[in-house]
């Protein structure tokens, strides 16, 4: 198995654990379904940990989508077959405009799930709305998809120009408040291409906000059982492109052309979700060694960095 490939197969695991954990009642997605097959069962503490990421993730999100009233763009970078965009459908807060991008690949597969499942041509499928209104025009045409206001589009992110080309021939505005996501993603990169990336949408968007979850401090023993467990990957590269700690998150920001950042790893965001949600969590699934959550809770973080805070305000840190 070539890197790259080895890298694409990353999407598989991350859409099963995210099936897994949202048939148990985690949390709730109708859509998540139609990529991925129920896989094999997962332990307790990855479905709490994904628990956490997603609901870190969508926490700051939202808070940009309620500021920005919607009136924004989001780009989800290396989005896999993530259904974000038809969670934000569903409970009326898309965007003006919804990019996803990854290899062509994993779009061209995620073109074949939206073409074969009539579910993700819906927005709500118990009212049975369309996603993709008939004014939409919505074309699938090879690995990508095109819309009036969603794009999947199949580009290797670490060819910036490429990337900036096919935003401006979908029509992105970079005066326009966007949020660029990338869920578990810049890992996979050598640390000078995800650095190309911050400082690219850093520099175009002065009105902006970014959100990484990442891993972080690999270089433990626990950092480096988890890098060798990512099965059939360059463990070696894995552990070079890792951010040491959290500062260096930031950092990576703040010399990218970003204002301001912040970062908080997965054990204080765990620990600051809303105290009914954590206590229902906790109820699904017995956790016998709860030093196993806190150990891979504390390897991973989410980092957001903001340009033009006078608008867009600051982000909470309260999740
Ligand atoms: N963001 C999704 C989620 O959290 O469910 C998928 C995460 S998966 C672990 C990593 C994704 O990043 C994969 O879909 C992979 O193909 C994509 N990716 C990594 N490097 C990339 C690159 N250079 N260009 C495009 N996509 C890339």
């Amino acid at each position: 198995m070539s890197q790259d490939e080895a890298v694409i197969s990353t999407n598989d695991d991350a859409t099963a654990c995210k099936r897994f954990a949202v048939q148990l009642g985690y949390w709730s997605d109708g859509y998540i379904q139609h990529f991925a097959k129920l896989g094999e069962r997962k332990t307790p503490e990855i479905n709490r940990g994904y628990y956490a990421r997603v609901k870190g993730m969508h926490t700051l999100l939202d808070q940009f989508l309620a500021k920005t009233e919607c009136n924004c763009q989001v780009v989800n970078l290396g989005a896999g077959f993530d259904s974000l965009f038809w969670l934000l459908k569903e409970e009326s807060l898309a965007p003006k405009l919804f990019v996803e991008v990854d290899f062509a690949s994993v779009t061209g597969r995620k073109c074949y799930n939206i073409r074969q499942c009539s579910c993700l041509l819906l927005r709500n499928r118990r009212k049975l709305q369309e996603a993709f209104s008939p004014d939409d025009g919505l074309k699938i045409e090879g690995s990508e998809a095109h819309s009036k206001h969603y794009h999947l589009l199949a580009v290797d992110l670490r060819e910036v120009d490429t990337l900036e080309r096919k935003l401006k021939e979908i029509g992105i505005d970079k005066s326009l408040p966007t949020v660029f996501i990338t869920e578990c993603v810049l890992i996979y990169m050598e640390p000078e291409h995800s650095a190309a990336i911050i400082n690219w949408a850093g520099t175009n968007f002065k009105n902006a906000v970014f959100i990484n979850y990442e891993q972080v401090n690999m270089q433990d023993r626990f950092g480096q059982i988890m890098i060798q467990n990512l099965r059939g990957r360059n463990c070696e590269l894995l552990g070079a492109n890792a951010c040491p700690d959290l500062e260096s998150h930031k950092q990576r920001f703040l010399s990218n052309n970003w204002d301001e950042a912040e970062v908080l790893d997965m054990m204080s965001i765990y620990n600051s979700l809303p105290i009914d949600d954590r206590a229902r969590i906790e109820r699904i699934e017995f956790l016998d060694e709860v030093d196993l959550l806190h150990q891979l809770l504390s390897h991973y973080c989410i980092s957001w960095a903001v340009n033009d805070a006078s608008q867009l305000g600051k982000f909470v840190k309260h999740f």
